[in-house]
């Protein structure tokens, strides 16, 4: 471990899922959820993942969490490789990295206290004593906006919005310097995601946290995190700061991602993604060109010779994996 490393470098990750056999005699079909996926997040910085349904943001999150082997490549977190680590070093380092997931009913047992709940991510760092226990619970729920009251209580008797504040604050007792959320919000209602967006502000600034905060919603993750990746069948397609990525897209895909984004933009890209993403798939991309030439409205034939690598463009940070990104910058959004 050395002084300089980032917080968490991600590098080359391909994960690979086999399915069962569709035929006796045929190879297994795979899903390539990964092709090849680089980052690194300094501390005290948020990166957001984006992308739409599919494009590999979970099976990133379980590999960064070391919920799951990659097929290839390397989590580095403060300069470890996680899935290199011992069994006994993995469970001691887990401390520094937590998770918050997307299902705020499904991610808390039913039958725990609150309390139980809250305190089961220091087990495995070591015993706690009942008082101190109950003392880091009331610390955390307080943080989050509860009640240290609220300790005795079950997941039953809390509101999505509530249980989600819950699962924050088992996340943070561990004071980790990273947490992990897969769309912590997006199961909320509209309302409600506001307020709990504004707690995860606040806490990093209490606590210093990063946030590595997947979305599937460009406007959800422009208010937590400082640069955004957009994540497309596996691979970063487009990566700068949010507001570069709202108001100066280089990629087709972000600007067809931007579409779905329900606050009005100033710009017109909603019609211009709406005819990118009409036009027909074309199959035979897929194999040697850039896998987003299908569905995109700037394709030429070199698209769908040759695989565009994420390159760096003219604003600081901001890099895209397309071979007509500087015509695409240039272009009307119109
Ligand atoms: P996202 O979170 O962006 O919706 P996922 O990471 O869940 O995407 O999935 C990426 C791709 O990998 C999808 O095609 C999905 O079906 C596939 N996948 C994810 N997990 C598994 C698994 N355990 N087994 C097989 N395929 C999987
Ligand atoms: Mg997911």
């Amino acid at each position: 471990m050395t002084a300089k490393a980032p917080l968490l470098a991600v590098q080359e990750l391909v994960k690979h899922y086999r399915l069962p056999r569709e035929r006796l005699l045929a190879a297994p079909p795979t899903v390539h959820a990964l092709q090849g996926v680089s980052f690194t997040l300094q501390a005290g910085r948020s990166l957001g993942i984006v992308g739409e349904s599919g494009s590999g943001k979970s099976t990133l999150a379980r590999l960064v969490m070391a919920l799951e082997p990659p097929t290839r490549g390397q989590v580095l977190l403060a300069g470890r490789d996680l899935h290199a680590l011992p069994a006994a070093d993995l469970r001691a380092a887990r401390a520094d990295f937590q998770m918050v997931f997307q299902d705020p009913f499904g991610s808390l047992d039913p039958r725990q206290t609150v309390e139980r709940i809250i305190c089961e991510p220091l087990l495995a760092q070591g015993r706690l004593s009942p008082q101190r226990q109950r003392e880091r619970a009331a610390e955390m729920l307080e943080a989050v906006g509860l009640r240290a009251a609220d300790a005795a209580k079950y997941p039953h008797e809390f509101s999505g919005g509530q249980r989600q504040r819950i699962a924050i604050a088992r996340a943070l007792v561990t004071q980790p310097k990273l947490i992990v959320a897969d769309e912590p919000v997006s199961a909320l209602d509209v309302s409600v995601q506001a307020q709990v967006l504004n707690l995860m502000q606040d806490l990093q600034d209490q606590f210093g946290v990063s946030y590595l905060f997947i979305s599937h919603d460009l406007a959800v993750v422009d208010l937590v995190c400082d640069e955004v990746i957009v994540l497309y069948q596996g691979r970063a397609v487009e990566q700068g700061d949010p507001d570069t990525l709202f108001h100066a897209a280089a990629h087709p895909y972000t600007r067809a991602l931007l579409q779905a984004v329900p606050r009005t933009q100033p710009s017109g890209a909603r019609r211009g993604a709406a005819r990118a993403a009409a036009l027909p798939p074309l199959e035979d991309a897929r194999a040697s060109g850039c896998s987003f030439a299908p569905r995109c409205g700037h394709r030429q034939p070199r698209c769908l010779a040759e695989a565009p690598a994420l390159r760096p463009l003219n604003a600081p940070g901001h890099a895209a994996a397309c071979h007509f990104a500087e015509q695409v910058l240039a272009s009307p959004v119109d």
